[in-house]
Protein backbone atom coordinates (compact mmCIF):
# COMPACT_ATOMS: atom_id res chain seq x y z
CA UNK A 1 0.00 0.00 0.00
CA UNK A 2 1.27 3.19 -0.82
CA UNK A 3 2.10 5.31 2.62
CA UNK A 4 1.49 8.41 3.52
CA UNK A 5 5.53 9.98 2.72
CA UNK A 6 5.11 8.70 -0.72
CA UNK A 7 2.07 10.10 -1.25
CA UNK A 8 3.19 13.77 0.13
CA UNK A 9 6.16 12.88 -1.99
CA UNK A 10 3.94 12.38 -5.25
CA UNK A 11 1.96 15.87 -4.01
CA UNK A 12 5.15 17.87 -3.77
CA UNK A 13 6.62 16.78 -6.97
CA UNK A 14 3.50 16.15 -9.30
CA UNK A 15 0.63 18.60 -7.72
CA UNK A 16 -1.03 18.09 -10.97
CA UNK A 17 -0.68 14.82 -12.18
CA UNK A 18 -1.63 12.60 -8.99
CA UNK A 19 -2.89 8.73 -10.11
CA UNK A 20 -6.06 9.18 -8.97
CA UNK A 21 -6.68 12.93 -8.78
CA UNK A 22 -10.31 14.57 -9.13
CA UNK A 23 -12.68 17.29 -8.03
CA UNK A 24 -13.28 18.08 -4.67
CA UNK A 25 -13.10 15.18 -1.98
CA UNK A 26 -11.96 12.46 -4.28
CA UNK A 27 -7.75 13.89 -3.98
CA UNK A 28 -5.91 15.63 -1.51
CA UNK A 29 -4.80 19.14 -1.94
CA UNK A 30 -1.33 19.98 -3.36
CA UNK A 31 -0.83 21.93 -0.53
CA UNK A 32 -0.71 19.06 2.13
CA UNK A 33 2.96 19.05 0.52
CA UNK A 34 3.86 22.67 1.99
CA UNK A 35 5.37 22.34 5.81
CA UNK A 36 3.66 23.27 8.64
CA UNK A 37 5.48 26.14 9.38
CA UNK A 38 5.07 27.71 5.57
CA UNK A 39 1.60 26.90 5.51
CA UNK A 40 0.96 28.66 9.40
CA UNK A 41 0.17 32.31 7.93
CA UNK A 42 -2.61 30.94 5.77
CA UNK A 43 -4.01 29.23 8.62
CA UNK A 44 -6.82 31.84 9.25
CA UNK A 45 -8.38 31.75 6.03
CA UNK A 46 -9.05 28.11 6.32
CA UNK A 47 -7.70 24.62 7.28
CA UNK A 48 -6.06 24.27 4.08
CA UNK A 49 -4.77 21.22 3.21
CA UNK A 50 -5.54 17.73 3.14
CA UNK A 51 -8.94 16.13 4.22
CA UNK A 52 -10.25 19.33 6.04
CA UNK A 53 -9.38 21.85 3.49
CA UNK A 54 -12.63 23.15 3.01
CA UNK A 55 -13.24 23.78 6.74
CA UNK A 56 -12.95 26.83 8.03
CA UNK A 57 -11.11 28.02 10.92
CA UNK A 58 -12.89 30.16 13.49
CA UNK A 59 -11.98 33.32 14.99
CA UNK A 60 -10.24 33.20 17.81
CA UNK A 61 -8.09 29.33 16.85
CA UNK A 62 -4.94 29.50 18.59
CA UNK A 63 -2.08 30.11 16.14
CA UNK A 64 1.17 29.06 16.37
CA UNK A 65 4.27 31.06 17.01
CA UNK A 66 7.14 30.91 14.55
CA UNK A 67 10.07 28.26 15.65
CA UNK A 68 13.53 28.54 15.55
CA UNK A 69 14.71 28.01 12.14
CA UNK A 70 16.98 24.98 13.07
CA UNK A 71 13.97 22.77 13.35
CA UNK A 72 12.70 23.39 9.72
CA UNK A 73 15.85 22.56 8.25
CA UNK A 74 17.09 19.64 10.47
CA UNK A 75 16.90 16.46 8.48
CA UNK A 76 14.60 13.93 9.12
CA UNK A 77 17.66 11.86 11.19
CA UNK A 78 18.54 14.78 13.10
CA UNK A 79 15.09 15.21 14.23
CA UNK A 80 14.79 12.18 15.50
CA UNK A 81 17.61 11.87 17.40
CA UNK A 82 17.19 15.18 18.91
CA UNK A 83 13.38 14.21 20.36
CA UNK A 84 15.25 10.56 21.66
CA UNK A 85 17.69 12.42 23.87
CA UNK A 86 15.91 15.19 24.82
CA UNK A 87 13.46 12.46 26.16
CA UNK A 88 16.26 10.65 27.71
CA UNK A 89 17.42 13.71 29.10
CA UNK A 90 13.50 14.31 30.53
CA UNK A 91 13.38 10.97 31.64
CA UNK A 92 9.98 10.54 34.33
CA UNK A 93 10.00 14.33 33.89
CA UNK A 94 7.86 14.03 30.76
CA UNK A 95 5.30 11.81 28.84
CA UNK A 96 4.78 11.47 25.37
CA UNK A 97 1.25 10.76 24.07
CA UNK A 98 0.62 9.86 20.63
CA UNK A 99 -3.04 9.61 18.98
CA UNK A 100 -3.48 6.88 16.44
CA UNK A 101 -3.72 9.65 13.67
CA UNK A 102 -0.73 10.53 14.09
CA UNK A 103 2.20 9.94 11.26
CA UNK A 104 5.14 7.29 12.27
CA UNK A 105 7.62 9.53 13.00
CA UNK A 106 5.81 10.85 15.80
CA UNK A 107 4.48 7.64 16.92
CA UNK A 108 8.09 5.88 17.07
CA UNK A 109 8.25 8.45 20.08
CA UNK A 110 4.58 8.09 21.83
CA UNK A 111 4.77 6.52 25.69
CA UNK A 112 1.13 5.85 25.10
CA UNK A 113 -0.06 5.40 21.66
CA UNK A 114 -4.50 5.56 21.87
CA UNK A 115 -7.65 7.06 20.93
CA UNK A 116 -8.27 10.80 22.87
CA UNK A 117 -9.59 9.14 25.62
CA UNK A 118 -7.50 6.40 26.27
CA UNK A 119 -4.46 9.13 25.99
CA UNK A 120 -6.40 11.55 28.44
CA UNK A 121 -6.57 8.44 30.81
CA UNK A 122 -2.68 7.15 30.24
CA UNK A 123 -1.85 10.89 31.68
CA UNK A 124 -3.48 10.55 34.45
CA UNK A 125 -1.73 7.82 34.90
CA UNK A 126 1.27 9.13 35.48
CA UNK A 127 0.91 11.28 37.99
CA UNK A 128 4.82 11.84 38.09
CA UNK A 129 5.12 13.79 34.60
CA UNK A 130 5.51 17.41 34.91
CA UNK A 131 5.00 18.11 31.17
CA UNK A 132 2.74 16.24 29.04
CA UNK A 133 3.27 16.33 25.31
CA UNK A 134 0.09 15.42 24.04
CA UNK A 135 0.60 14.65 20.07
CA UNK A 136 -3.16 15.02 18.94
CA UNK A 137 -5.07 18.05 18.44
CA UNK A 138 -6.81 21.23 20.48
CA UNK A 139 -9.44 19.44 22.25
CA UNK A 140 -7.47 16.33 23.20
CA UNK A 141 -5.09 18.46 24.60
CA UNK A 142 -7.85 20.10 26.65
CA UNK A 143 -9.43 17.21 28.14
CA UNK A 144 -5.98 16.16 28.92
CA UNK A 145 -5.52 19.18 31.22
CA UNK A 146 -8.85 18.86 33.03
CA UNK A 147 -8.17 15.35 33.96
CA UNK A 148 -4.38 15.77 34.95
CA UNK A 149 -2.92 16.92 38.37
CA UNK A 150 -2.53 20.64 38.80
CA UNK A 151 0.96 20.39 38.85
CA UNK A 152 1.06 19.20 35.45
CA UNK A 153 1.03 21.19 32.06
CA UNK A 154 -0.39 19.93 28.98
CA UNK A 155 1.89 20.90 25.74
CA UNK A 156 0.60 20.87 22.19
CA UNK A 157 3.25 20.82 19.79
CA UNK A 158 1.73 22.97 17.18
CA UNK A 159 -0.87 24.92 18.68
CA UNK A 160 -2.24 25.52 14.97
CA UNK A 161 -3.68 21.60 14.69
CA UNK A 162 -7.25 21.95 15.54
CA UNK A 163 -10.29 19.43 14.77
CA UNK A 164 -12.65 20.86 11.98
CA UNK A 165 -15.41 18.99 13.28
CA UNK A 166 -14.85 20.00 16.86
CA UNK A 167 -15.13 23.71 15.21
CA UNK A 168 -18.32 23.25 14.16
CA UNK A 169 -19.83 23.46 17.28
CA UNK A 170 -18.46 26.83 18.94
CA UNK A 171 -20.02 27.55 22.30
CA UNK A 172 -22.32 30.98 21.13
CA UNK A 173 -23.91 28.54 18.60
CA UNK A 174 -24.69 25.85 21.62
CA UNK A 175 -26.32 28.38 23.87
CA UNK A 176 -28.46 30.09 21.21
CA UNK A 177 -29.71 26.80 19.90
CA UNK A 178 -30.35 25.69 23.79
CA UNK A 179 -31.83 28.93 24.16
CA UNK A 180 -34.18 29.01 21.32
CA UNK A 181 -35.00 24.65 22.33
CA UNK A 182 -35.86 26.26 25.57
CA UNK A 183 -38.22 28.86 24.46
CA UNK A 184 -39.71 25.92 22.48
CA UNK A 185 -39.83 23.05 24.66
CA UNK A 186 -39.45 24.47 28.65
CA UNK A 187 -37.31 23.12 30.81
CA UNK A 188 -38.67 20.46 32.31
CA UNK A 189 -41.87 18.06 31.07
CA UNK A 190 -44.42 17.79 33.62
CA UNK A 191 -43.20 14.45 35.19
CA UNK A 192 -40.56 17.12 36.07
CA UNK A 193 -37.36 15.09 33.57
CA UNK A 194 -35.49 17.23 31.19
CA UNK A 195 -37.01 18.20 28.28
CA UNK A 196 -33.66 18.36 26.37
CA UNK A 197 -30.07 16.41 27.60
CA UNK A 198 -27.04 18.03 26.12
CA UNK A 199 -24.57 15.41 24.89
CA UNK A 200 -21.50 16.29 23.40
CA UNK A 201 -18.87 13.92 21.96
CA UNK A 202 -15.25 13.74 23.11
CA UNK A 203 -14.64 15.59 19.90
CA UNK A 204 -15.52 19.16 20.95
CA UNK A 205 -13.84 21.92 22.80
CA UNK A 206 -13.81 22.07 27.00
CA UNK A 207 -16.31 24.71 26.87
CA UNK A 208 -19.08 22.77 25.18
CA UNK A 209 -18.23 19.52 27.81
CA UNK A 210 -18.55 22.22 30.77
CA UNK A 211 -21.89 23.73 28.99
CA UNK A 212 -22.99 19.49 29.04
CA UNK A 213 -21.64 20.12 32.98
CA UNK A 214 -24.16 22.85 33.60
CA UNK A 215 -26.78 21.31 31.64
CA UNK A 216 -27.33 17.90 33.36
CA UNK A 217 -25.44 16.77 30.28
CA UNK A 218 -23.02 14.36 29.58
CA UNK A 219 -19.36 13.47 27.08
CA UNK A 220 -19.83 10.85 24.90
CA UNK A 221 -16.63 8.69 23.17
CA UNK A 222 -17.20 6.57 19.84
CA UNK A 223 -16.91 3.66 22.27
CA UNK A 224 -19.68 4.49 24.29
CA UNK A 225 -22.41 6.27 22.65
CA UNK A 226 -25.25 3.79 22.87
CA UNK A 227 -24.48 3.83 26.64
CA UNK A 228 -24.28 7.41 26.66
CA UNK A 229 -27.42 8.27 24.96
CA UNK A 230 -29.08 5.61 27.24
CA UNK A 231 -27.78 7.50 30.45
CA UNK A 232 -29.44 10.35 28.64
CA UNK A 233 -33.00 8.89 27.86
CA UNK A 234 -33.31 7.67 31.28
CA UNK A 235 -33.20 11.81 32.30
CA UNK A 236 -35.08 13.60 30.17
CA UNK A 237 -37.06 13.03 26.84
CA UNK A 238 -34.53 13.84 23.98
CA UNK A 239 -30.74 14.66 23.27
CA UNK A 240 -29.44 17.67 21.39
CA UNK A 241 -26.03 15.79 20.16
CA UNK A 242 -23.35 17.52 19.23
CA UNK A 243 -20.56 18.63 16.96
CA UNK A 244 -21.13 14.93 14.73
CA UNK A 245 -24.08 14.09 13.29
CA UNK A 246 -23.03 10.93 12.08
CA UNK A 247 -22.29 9.35 15.11
CA UNK A 248 -25.26 10.75 17.13
CA UNK A 249 -27.40 9.59 13.98
CA UNK A 250 -25.22 5.89 13.43
CA UNK A 251 -25.72 5.35 17.22
CA UNK A 252 -29.39 6.21 17.73
CA UNK A 253 -30.57 4.80 14.40
CA UNK A 254 -29.10 1.05 15.94
CA UNK A 255 -31.00 1.86 18.83
CA UNK A 256 -34.23 1.85 17.24
CA UNK A 257 -35.13 5.61 16.86
CA UNK A 258 -36.01 6.16 13.42
CA UNK A 259 -35.08 8.94 11.26
CA UNK A 260 -37.56 11.32 11.15
CA UNK A 261 -37.50 11.71 15.09
CA UNK A 262 -33.65 12.83 14.44
CA UNK A 263 -34.08 16.21 12.97
CA UNK A 264 -30.78 18.15 12.45
CA UNK A 265 -30.28 21.57 13.47
CA UNK A 266 -28.46 24.11 11.20
CA UNK A 267 -26.91 26.56 13.69
CA UNK A 268 -27.46 29.74 10.78
CA UNK A 269 -31.35 28.93 10.99
CA UNK A 270 -34.24 29.99 13.38
CA UNK A 271 -35.28 26.90 15.12
CA UNK A 272 -32.35 25.15 13.03
CA UNK A 273 -34.36 25.17 10.39
CA UNK A 274 -37.26 22.99 12.21
CA UNK A 275 -40.41 23.85 12.86
CA UNK A 276 -41.84 23.61 16.57
CA UNK A 277 -43.48 20.55 16.17
CA UNK A 278 -40.23 18.94 14.26
CA UNK A 279 -38.88 19.67 17.90
CA UNK A 280 -41.49 18.72 20.20
CA UNK A 281 -41.24 15.13 18.00
CA UNK A 282 -37.85 14.91 17.63
CA UNK A 283 -35.57 12.50 20.16
CA UNK A 284 -31.95 13.13 18.67
CA UNK A 285 -31.57 16.73 17.76
CA UNK A 286 -28.23 16.08 15.86
CA UNK A 287 -26.15 19.26 15.65
CA UNK A 288 -24.95 20.08 11.55
CA UNK A 289 -20.92 18.81 12.04
CA UNK A 290 -18.97 16.35 10.71
CA UNK A 291 -15.35 14.43 10.26
CA UNK A 292 -14.11 15.58 7.01
CA UNK A 293 -11.31 12.72 6.93
CA UNK A 294 -14.32 9.74 7.67
CA UNK A 295 -16.99 11.77 5.28
CA UNK A 296 -14.69 10.76 2.45
CA UNK A 297 -15.72 7.33 2.58
CA UNK A 298 -18.53 5.92 0.39
CA UNK A 299 -21.03 3.27 -0.57
CA UNK A 300 -18.55 3.17 -3.77
CA UNK A 301 -15.88 2.35 -2.60
CA UNK A 302 -17.24 -0.83 -0.25
CA UNK A 303 -18.97 -1.68 -3.60
CA UNK A 304 -15.35 -1.98 -5.00
CA UNK A 305 -14.04 -3.50 -2.43
CA UNK A 306 -16.46 -6.05 -2.38
CA UNK A 307 -15.85 -6.82 -6.14
CA UNK A 308 -12.05 -6.95 -5.77
CA UNK A 309 -11.72 -8.80 -2.52
CA UNK A 310 -14.87 -11.57 -2.53
CA UNK A 311 -14.95 -12.09 1.49
CA UNK A 312 -13.47 -8.76 2.75
CA UNK A 313 -14.54 -7.58 5.94
CA UNK A 314 -15.58 -3.95 5.83
CA UNK A 315 -14.91 -2.13 8.76
CA UNK A 316 -15.61 1.73 9.03
CA UNK A 317 -15.45 4.32 11.98
CA UNK A 318 -19.32 5.84 13.02
CA UNK A 319 -17.99 9.30 11.87
CA UNK A 320 -18.69 7.53 8.11
CA UNK A 321 -22.19 8.73 6.91
CA UNK A 322 -25.09 6.66 7.57
CA UNK A 323 -25.51 4.66 4.25
CA UNK A 324 -21.80 3.71 4.51
CA UNK A 325 -22.05 2.40 8.30
CA UNK A 326 -25.01 0.46 7.06
CA UNK A 327 -23.15 -0.84 3.67
CA UNK A 328 -20.37 -2.04 6.10
CA UNK A 329 -20.18 -5.45 7.91
CA UNK A 330 -19.11 -3.89 11.19
CA UNK A 331 -18.54 -0.16 12.43
CA UNK A 332 -17.06 1.03 15.30
CA UNK A 333 -14.49 3.00 17.12
CA UNK A 334 -10.54 3.14 16.40
CA UNK A 335 -10.22 0.72 19.75
CA UNK A 336 -13.00 -1.27 17.93
CA UNK A 337 -11.25 -1.72 14.82
CA UNK A 338 -8.08 -2.59 16.43
CA UNK A 339 -9.35 -5.18 18.28
CA UNK A 340 -11.17 -6.90 15.62
CA UNK A 341 -7.60 -7.21 13.76
CA UNK A 342 -5.97 -8.30 16.24
CA UNK A 343 -8.70 -11.15 16.99
CA UNK A 344 -9.59 -12.06 13.51
CA UNK A 345 -8.29 -15.46 12.14
CA UNK A 346 -4.77 -15.06 9.67
CA UNK A 347 -5.45 -14.35 6.17
CA UNK A 348 -8.23 -11.92 6.73
CA UNK A 349 -9.09 -8.92 4.25
CA UNK A 350 -9.89 -6.20 5.62
CA UNK A 351 -11.22 -2.91 3.99
CA UNK A 352 -10.89 -0.42 6.78
CA UNK A 353 -12.72 3.06 6.59
CA UNK A 354 -10.67 5.54 9.27
CA UNK A 355 -7.92 7.77 8.90
CA UNK A 356 -5.45 6.83 7.22
CA UNK A 357 -2.30 6.42 9.22
CA UNK A 358 -3.80 4.36 11.93
CA UNK A 359 -4.47 1.86 8.66
CA UNK A 360 -0.92 1.97 7.39
CA UNK A 361 0.27 1.11 10.67
CA UNK A 362 -2.41 -1.99 11.34
CA UNK A 363 -1.56 -3.48 7.99
CA UNK A 364 2.33 -3.07 8.86
CA UNK A 365 1.39 -4.55 12.07
CA UNK A 366 -0.43 -7.56 10.99
CA UNK A 367 1.42 -9.11 7.57
CA UNK A 368 -0.46 -12.11 8.45
CA UNK A 369 -3.66 -10.29 6.99
CA UNK A 370 -4.66 -7.70 3.83
CA UNK A 371 -5.21 -4.81 5.37
CA UNK A 372 -6.13 -1.50 3.01
CA UNK A 373 -8.11 1.73 3.31
CA UNK A 374 -11.40 1.95 1.63
CA UNK A 375 -10.85 5.41 0.23
CA UNK A 376 -7.86 4.98 -2.38
CA UNK A 377 -6.36 7.91 -1.76
CA UNK A 378 -3.85 8.21 0.72
CA UNK A 379 -5.14 11.91 2.23
CA UNK A 380 -4.16 11.72 6.24
CA UNK A 381 -6.18 14.14 8.75
CA UNK A 382 -4.67 17.55 8.09
CA UNK A 383 -4.60 19.35 11.14
CA UNK A 384 -3.30 15.64 13.17
CA UNK A 385 -0.24 15.89 10.29
CA UNK A 386 0.39 19.50 11.63
CA UNK A 387 2.17 17.69 14.38
CA UNK A 388 5.88 17.79 12.61
CA UNK A 389 8.77 16.07 14.41
CA UNK A 390 10.24 19.46 14.15
CA UNK A 391 8.03 21.05 16.67
CA UNK A 392 8.41 17.85 18.73
CA UNK A 393 12.01 18.37 18.71
CA UNK A 394 11.09 21.95 19.87
CA UNK A 395 8.67 21.65 23.14
CA UNK A 396 10.83 18.78 24.22
CA UNK A 397 14.12 20.85 24.08
CA UNK A 398 12.76 23.91 25.47
CA UNK A 399 11.41 21.88 28.16
CA UNK A 400 15.22 20.51 28.37
CA UNK A 401 15.98 23.78 28.74
CA UNK A 402 13.58 24.84 31.53
CA UNK A 403 10.75 26.62 29.49
CA UNK A 404 7.43 25.20 29.03
CA UNK A 405 6.12 26.24 25.84
CA UNK A 406 2.52 25.97 23.88
CA UNK A 407 1.01 25.12 27.03
CA UNK A 408 -2.90 24.38 27.05
CA UNK A 409 -5.00 25.59 30.22
CA UNK A 410 -8.39 25.32 30.38
CA UNK A 411 -9.58 27.97 33.04
CA UNK A 412 -11.05 26.58 36.73
CA UNK A 413 -14.21 27.17 36.21
CA UNK A 414 -14.66 25.62 32.66
CA UNK A 415 -12.41 22.65 33.92
CA UNK A 416 -15.05 22.43 36.77
CA UNK A 417 -17.72 21.89 34.86
CA UNK A 418 -16.14 20.07 31.95
CA UNK A 419 -14.99 17.59 34.51
CA UNK A 420 -18.80 16.85 36.00
CA UNK A 421 -19.81 15.89 32.29
CA UNK A 422 -16.52 13.81 32.12
CA UNK A 423 -17.33 12.01 35.22
CA UNK A 424 -20.52 11.14 33.98
CA UNK A 425 -19.11 9.54 30.74
CA UNK A 426 -16.55 7.63 33.08
CA UNK A 427 -19.27 5.88 34.94
CA UNK A 428 -21.04 5.55 31.37
CA UNK A 429 -18.36 3.25 30.29
CA UNK A 430 -20.10 0.02 29.09
CA UNK A 431 -19.37 -3.07 30.92
S1 LIG B 1 -9.93 12.87 11.99
FE1 LIG B 1 -11.74 14.23 11.95
S2 LIG B 1 -12.47 14.32 14.06
FE2 LIG B 1 -10.33 13.50 14.10
S3 LIG B 1 -9.04 15.32 14.42
FE3 LIG B 1 -9.17 14.99 12.19
S4 LIG B 1 -10.92 16.31 11.57
FE4 LIG B 1 -11.06 16.07 13.80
Amino acid sequence: MTSVATRIDLLRTRPDGLPGAGAGRSTCSSELATNPWDFAPAVSAGYGPGASQDDAVPAGAPAQPAIPEEYKHASAEELAARITAAKRELGERVVVLGHFYQRDEIVAHADFLGDSFQLARAARSKPEAEAIVFCGVHFMAETADILSGEHQSVILPNLAAGCSMADMADEDSVEEAWEQLMDVLGETDDDGRQTVVPVTYMNSSAALKAFCGRHGGIVCTSSNAATVLEWAFERGRRVLFFPDQHLGRNTAKAMGIPLERMPMWNPRQDLGGNTAQDLEDAQVILWHGFCSVHRRFTTAQIEQARAEHPGVRVIVHPECPMPVVDAADESGSTDHIRKAVEAAAPGTTFAIGTEINMVNRLAAEHPEHTIFCLDPVICPCSTMYRIHPGYLAWVLEELVAGRVVNQVSVDAATARDAQVALERMLAALPR
